[in-house]
């Protein structure tokens, strides 16, 4: 089969972070199979937030949007594996809780459209931007999984 070695990135944003999921969230992609390979535990800047939320700049939201991710610690990530864009949006689940399945991250555990847990890109080009502006030119870790053999063919 063709496998589609991607890297995308992550956020587990304040909410998450302060209600305990961390290891949760994180959990799940580990388990999905996919490889974290970048960390940063940071509070993020609001500039860089609102670079991030750029797209969506002129909707009613975003100020609260931005200052919500500014607030508090936040965890990114970048992930590796196949078809991985795809796969951590799959995690998520859709943008409102409520219409989010039974399953994912935001099915799950979140509640309302202003407090969805984590981000995940929504393209290859997205998690390329998102991945420089986040991590500028770092190094990510290069490991193998114990599974990957059995992960991939
Ligand atoms: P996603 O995070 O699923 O990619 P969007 O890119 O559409 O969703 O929106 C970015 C984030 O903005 C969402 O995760 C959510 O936290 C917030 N958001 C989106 N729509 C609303 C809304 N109508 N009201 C409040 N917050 C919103
Ligand atoms: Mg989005």
């Amino acid at each position: 089969m063709v496998i589609f070695m991607e890297r995308t990135y992550s956020m587990i944003k304040p909410d998450g972070v302060a209600r305990g999921l961390m290891g949760e969230i994180l959990g799940r992609i580990e388990k999905r199979g996919l490889k974290i390979i970048g960390m940063k535990f940071t509070v993020l800047e609001k500039a860089k937030v609102e670079e991030h939320y750029a797209e969506h700049s002129a909707k009613a939201f975003y100020a609260g949007l931005v200052e919500f991710v500014a607030s508090g610690p936040s965890l990114s990530l970048v992930i590796e594996g196949n078809d991985s864009v795809k796969i951590m949006r799959a995690i998520s689940g859709e943008t409102d809780p409520a219409d989010a399945a039974i399953g994912t991250v935001r099915g799950d555990i979140a509640l309302a459209m202003d407090r969805t847990l984590v981000h995940t890109s929504h393209s290859l080009e997205a998690a390329e931007r998102e991945i420089k502006l986040h991590f500028g030119g770092a190094a990510f870790m290069v490991y193998k999984r114990c599974d990957e053999d059995f992960l991939y063919e």
